[in-house]
């Protein structure tokens, strides 16, 4: 026998869909299929049921070696780490829900940690951006019902978000888009053919880094200016008034952006001039402009922080109180300046992301990984902490790319005797102060 829930949400990219059909076994410790999901997002769900899969914590020994230890020495091991450390690091929280992140969020200030997400080396930009010149942004049911000028500019979502366009901005039929794609214009900016391309009524191949250019050559042209030049940051004139004019002709636009614009020359400026050309066009006709966030709760980790502190990413409270300043606060700085002297990961692979040397300095690090999976960051850490799946074996909120909070649910049980990191986080917060008391 087995059982069918439906309006499962999928915890993998910043989509969030929340239409999957997971079947599972009638005692519900077997997930058997996942319907509706891509395949990204299916074998997510899959891979909680590999029979490889690491179910307890494993510690590092010096000869490279890894051997078992319990839930309870490890909690003690990140306790007495973070309790000890004059200046951890704790990075991550992308991949978790708000429960956890709240929790966490209680541990920094406890031991006076440096708190920061992912954030740092993808939309950390936007953010700067937004509070330099705010956001006119809308929700993706918005964008369904409504949306008939899309661009996607620095993103592929054929491939990072697969299900974003035929849920949210390109296929579906809405409210007043009865006609679906076909009453909808796509511009896409990238120096690249991609799959996302290949489906646009004008592809802008920018030149590489030339973003900001091509940006504040759009908003002249929408408000009629003259251009000079034949060619502007790689692109015909020509194109970039027709953009221009096939924008302004809409009912209502959406920018989408990705990191191929937060994290090119010129960053959150480029994302200045984009919150920009949005209030620009604005004068014409309805638009609004939302990041393309990757891991599936990266938006409510800045939440979290925002609501806790004040500020979404990098924020330092090792002087006793938060303090922000991305470019001195954030990760990949204080790695380079080898000013952390501990570090915890939860939710996220710094291994495999960041720049050699910060990877090189998280191996020489007394350091723990909070993580499902067996990722490249895992195999650095003294540390290795298995969890159960959010989203799948544990619920928790999470919140969607246009900042709509939603509940993910259980589906299926953890293996025997696993803790979910809100558990074991709670359990290192109370270790951490009884150690502090003392
Ligand atoms: S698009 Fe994203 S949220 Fe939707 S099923 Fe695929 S991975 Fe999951």
């Amino acid at each position: 026998m087995t059982k069918t829930i439906s309006d499962v949400i999928c915890p993998f990219c910043g989509t969030l869909c929340d239409d999957l059909v997971v079947t599972v076994s009638d005692d519900g410790t077997k997930l058997l299929d996942v319907e509706n999901a891509c395949a990204i997002g299916a074998e997510k769900f899959l891979h909680s049921q590999a029979s490889d899969r690491v179910t307890r914590p494993r510690m590092l020994q010096e000869d490279g070696s890894a051997v078992e230890v319990s839930y309870d020495e490890a909690i003690e091991y990140t306790a007495q780490l973070l309790a000890k450390a004059k200046k951890p690091l704790m990075y991550g929280w992308s991949s978790t829900s708000c429960e956890a992140q709240s929790v966490g969020s209680e541990i920094a200030e406890q031991v006076g940690a440096i708190i920061d997400n992912t954030a740092a080396v993808c939309h950390g930009t936007t953010l700067v951006a937004v509070q330099n010149v705010g956001i006119p942004s809308c929700t993706l049911g918005e964008v369904k019902n409504r949306a008939d000028r899309i661009i996607f500019w620095g993103c592929n979502p054929a491939h990072a978000h697969p299900r974003h366009m035929s849920r949210y901005s390109i296929f579906p039929r809405g409210y007043f888009t009865g006609k679906g794609h076909k009453n909808r214009k796509l511009i896409v900016v990238d120096p690249r053919t991609t799959d996302t391309s290949s489906l646009a009524d004008i592809h802008l191949q920018v030149e590489q880094g030339a973003d900001y250019e091509l940006l504040q050559a759009l908003r002249a042209a929408v408000r009629g200016q003259e251009l000079t030049g034949d060619i502007i940051a790689g692109v015909p004139k020509a194109k970039v008034y027709e953009s221009a004019e096939l924008l302004k002709s809409g009912r209502f636009g959406v920018i989408f952006f990705g990191m191929g614009v937060t994290q090119s020359l010129g960053k959150d400026h480029n994302i200045d001039a984009a919150i920009m050309l949005t209030k620009d066009l604005n004068e014409y006709t309805k638009f609004s402009i939302i990041a393309m966030r990757g891991h599936y709760n990266v938006t409510g980790s800045g939440q979290v922080l925002g609501w806790q502190f004040g500020f979404p990413y990098s924020v330092d409270l090792s002087r006793g109180f938060a303090r922000y300043n991305p470019g001195e606060t954030g990760s990949i700085e204080l790695l380079k300046r080898k000013e952390a002297d501990a570090i915890m990961v939860l939710g996220s692979d710094p291994g495999a992301h960041f720049p050699i040397r910060c990877v090189r300095e998280i191996a020489n690090l007394p350091s723990v990984c909070i993580d499902p999976h067996i990722t490249p960051t895992s195999e650095i850490c003294k540390l290795h902490v298995p969890v159960a799946f959010v989203g799948v074996e544990v619920g928790g909120n999470c919140y969607r790319m246009d900042n709509v909070p939603i509940d993910s649910r259980k589906v299926v049980e953890p293996p025997e005797g696993m803790m979910t990191d809100e558990e074991f986080l709670r359990a290192v917060n109370t270790r951490i102060t009884e150690i502090k008391a003392a």
